[in-house]
């Protein structure tokens, strides 16, 4: 008896493909099924490549999205990269290439890498944060919450790194020194932007 293989490149491209070509994983706009959103987290294209932790969490949403999928729903599962942000921009500068250029070289692979994976994703809604036909939204609700006084500039004290000269989340302090360079994290006071994110008359706003 010929020894049996798992041909895992063959099998899972065949299938991928097929996937691909029949739409498998498209969300429809009006449908008759109930409705599911399944959306990871979108990854920073900060690297040359994904790390464990990307495949670990999508796959976890893969099995909710698929599971949802056979049982009759109507799946929507984006896909994208957020592509603003401070980890993008170190990328760029310890490359010394420019980040509109490290981000596309970058979402080049991990999009490779993603559907080499074969998520369940719907690749005609992929986003990207750094692109001017999904950021015009982002600076359009901005606007809007301006417009309307729901945003505003005081001076507040913040999470300072003088290393990486920016601020920080809390989730970036470690034990008081910044999880990107190690810098000992200052307080500083600085002129920053404000939501009122609470709806409350404005009898009751403070500033
Ligand atoms: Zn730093």
């Amino acid at each position: 008896m010929a020894e049996e293989k798992y041909e895992h490149k063959e099998v899972e491209l065949k299938w991928q493909k097929y996937w691909a070509y029949n739409q498998i994983f498209k969300a429809i706009d009006q449908d008759k099924r109930p409705k599911f959103y399944a959306m990871d987290m979108f990854a920073y294209p900060s690297g040359d490549g994904l790390h464990t932790g990307h495949p670990r969490s999508y796959t976890a949403t893969d099995i909710f999205a698929r599971y949802y999928r056979m049982k009759g729903y109507n799946v929507m599962r984006p896909v994208g990269w957020d592509a603003f942000g401070l980890p993008a921009e170190n990328y760029a500068i310890k490359k010394g290439v420019h980040p509109s250029q490290t981000t596309k070289d970058n979402i080049a692979n991990f999009t490779r890498q993603v559907k080499a994976f074969g998520f369940a994703y719907d690749w005609d809604r992929e986003v990207n944060t750094s692109d001017s036909n999904y950021y015009k939204w982002t600076q359009w609700i901005f606007k809007v919450l301006y417009d309307n006084g729901y945003a505003y500039q005081k001076e507040a004290y913040a999470n300072w790194c003088s290393g990486c000269q920016t601020v920080l989340a809390n989730e970036q302090v470690n034990d008081g020194k910044c999880d990107r360079c190690g810098t000992q994290v200052e307080q500083k006071k600085l002129k920053q932007w404000f939501f009122r994110i609470r709806i409350l008359p404005k009898s009751c706003w403070k500033d």
